[in-house]
């Protein structure tokens, strides 16, 4: 980090501030500081430099106090952060605990975060699919949100943009729901994902079984060594960040670049309480923060401030950011601010067991986590009695198993004469859901943080449209298991609460009318065109492609943007 010296007010003066040195933000700084521009990144959390702050990442699974599990009390103390699938005792310390960081729960929701320099890119499972032109019609064509101002064609080379970079794995698989990108070799099926890859493209019309797209160097190129990154060696241990930087995260990729630009300084501990706006000139001017540390209020000015909080607090920090002209908000001339939040929707699961292939096993660890289903509901027409649609994983394994039966010889013998299992299938459900006026985050009147920011209040929950979903994925799948000749084929569908999907969006969202909308076609306020908001906050709508692709492009574009428009905003 560079040395700040925070006395003058020209040592705070800056060409650009990002809030969030996350997924978003990591883009937002490296792009400007290629660029050139003075940029001062404005972190919440501690610094996490990539390999040094790696604690867990090659600990031996005896290694760890309690062999990876999570203590009955550490459990006991986060009931939100604990339902979430990751977060065990190797990659705990980059979660945000429930107690640190309080909201209010209008409704159940659980909002899992990374805050720390990175946030959540060195804990996500990197899957990583272009959004097609069937997400971004989706709204104008079903009506239930506003048209999105952008159509695919002008995003499609920032895609490829962000891509090469990035370093994504996936094959060319030619469907026009998942449109293709710049690839690296994908992560192959094994055995059984390619029988039914095969079997389901024989008889079904539109379903696809393809690789997983994957954020991985499988084959790393030039660009991804001059970043220190190196190939991914497979061990799938990724969420305990990687020591060879063989998954995309800003820890080991963005950060690390923008800083070397020279021009970007990155300031950790420091919370974003509010951006200001200077009614005379018609813009906002600059930030205040809060240093977590010590508590002390600290002003910083840019000409412009890429707002990359992740989605729910970047509705926070302009919900936060009042004024005379901006009673309600920055920029929420629309009263749209705060609402409209979707998510994704993973509560259904199917298992089952395959009978055949026994001459095959595995070979290694696939990062990729397998085989992807592309969204095939709803696509060319509406067809069934819930909009739009979902997408699935499919994966197939077998594992070794012991007894663990007797003592002293018997025991060992038992323990060493491992035997392979029968191949097991499962599928879980991607599904997206209806952003709508009553899913709303705002400010809670009364309660604050521990830095005397108001606390979010969260108000979002399922609705009928993401049950009639949720039963189709269980009929589809359990159909197309049941032609495979898969067997003991169960479904569960799980009653949580929205969130722990992590994939909320929202709130902030982009449109073509600045009475229904808070952002343009470039991520720009409508009222206030030196604030760029490009990460989930920003999205009309969700599809059911993962988000994190989609928010990389949008912020290297909104760079693009501000810089070659400068001054005629
Ligand atoms: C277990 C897990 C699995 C996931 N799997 C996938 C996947 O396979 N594919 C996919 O696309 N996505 C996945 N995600 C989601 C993905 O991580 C997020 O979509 C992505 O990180 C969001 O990027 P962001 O920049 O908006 O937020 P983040 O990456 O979370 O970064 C936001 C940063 O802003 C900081 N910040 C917040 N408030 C303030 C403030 N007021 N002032 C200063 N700083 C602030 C935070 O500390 C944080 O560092 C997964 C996430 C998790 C946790
Ligand atoms: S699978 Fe690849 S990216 Fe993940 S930890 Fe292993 S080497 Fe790193």
């Amino acid at each position: 980090m560079a040395n700040l010296n925070i006395d003058s007010i020209k040592d705070r003066k800056f060409d650009a501030i990002v809030i969030g040195s996350g997924m978003s933000g990591g883009w937002a700084a490296k792009e400007l500081g290629d660029k050139g521009l003075k940029t001062l990144i404005l972190e919440r959390g501690r610094d996490v430099k990539h390999l040094k702050d790696y604690p867990t990442t090659n600990l031996y699974p005896w290694e760890f106090p309690h062999h990876g599990e999570v203590t009955a009390e550490i459990r006991e103390a986060n009931p939100i952060v604990n339902r979430c699938y990751a977060f065990g005792e190797d990659a705990m310390h980059f979660f945000v605990k429930d107690k640190e960081h309080p909201y209010v729960q209008e409704k159940p929701f659980d909002w899992i975060r990374g805050y720390q320099v990175g946030g959540k890119s060195l804990l996500w499972a990197r899957q990583t699919q272009r959004w097609s032109d069937f997400d971004f019609d989706g709204p104008a064509r079903d009506g239930f949100a506003v048209d999105w101002p952008i159509r695919y064609a002008d995003i499609a080379p920032w895609y490829s943009y962000v891509e090469k970079f990035a370093g994504i794995s996936g094959n060319k698989d030619g469907l026009a729901e998942l449109p293709d990108g710049e690839f690296l070799p994908a992560f192959p099926l094994n055995a059984v994902e390619t029988y039914f890859s095969k079997h389901v493209k024989s008889k079904y019309q539109n379903r696809h079984v393809i690789s997983a797209r994957c954020a991985h160097l499988s084959k790393p190129n030039q660009i991804h060594l001059d970043q220190g990154r190196g190939q991914c060696q497979e061990r799938t241990l990724c969420h305990r960040g990687c020591p060879f930087g063989g998954y995309f995260s800003a820890n080991s990729s963005t950060i690390p670049w923008a800083l070397k630009s020279g021009h970007v300084t990155l300031r950790p501990f420091s919370v974003v309480e509010s951006i200001f706006y200077d009614e005379q000139k018609g813009k906002a001017t600059g930030v205040r923060v809060i240093d977590t540390n010590t508590k002390e209020a600290i002003e910083y000015y840019a000409d412009v401030i890429f707002l990359n909080a992740a989605a729910l607090n970047s509705n926070l920090v302009l919900l936060n950011s009042t004024s005379h002209r901006f009673p309600n908000g920055l920029g929420n001339d629309s009263g749209t601010l705060g609402k409209y939040v979707a998510f994704h929707n993973y509560s259904a699961h199917i298992n089952a067991e395959y009978d055949g292939a026994k001459e095959w096993t595995t070979d290694g660890r696939n990062p990729a986590g397998g085989g992807y289903i592309p969204r095939f509901r709803n696509v060319y027409k509406q067809e069934t009695n819930f909009l739009r649609g979902y997408a699935a994983g499919f994966s197939a394994y077998r594992y070794n198993q012991t007894t663990s039966e007797g003592i002293g010889d018997e025991l060992k013998n038992n323990l060493k004469n491992d035997d392979l299992s029968g191949w097991k299938v499962g599928s879980h459900m991607m599904g997206e859901t209806i952003p709508k006026e009553s899913n709303y985050v705002a400010l809670d009147k009364s309660q604050k943080d521990p830095w005397g920011i108001p606390k979010l209040k969260i108000s979002v929950d399922y609705d009928d449209n993401d049950a009639k979903m949720k039963k189709d994925y269980v009929e589809q799948m359990t159909e197309m298991f049941t032609s495979a000749g898969f067997t003991n084929i169960k479904a569960s569908v799980d009653s949580r609460a929205p969130g722990l999907d992590i994939h909320e969006m929202g709130g902030v969202r982009m449109g073509k009318d600045p009475k229904t909308s808070m952002l343009d076609k470039w991520h720009r306020l409508h009222a206030c065109q030196n604030v760029y908001v490009t990460d989930g906050a920003s999205m009309t709508s969700t599809s059911c492609q993962n988000p994190s692709l989609t928010y990389m492009a949008f912020a290297a574009r909104a760079v693009d943007h501000w810089v070659t428009n400068k001054g005629k905003a």
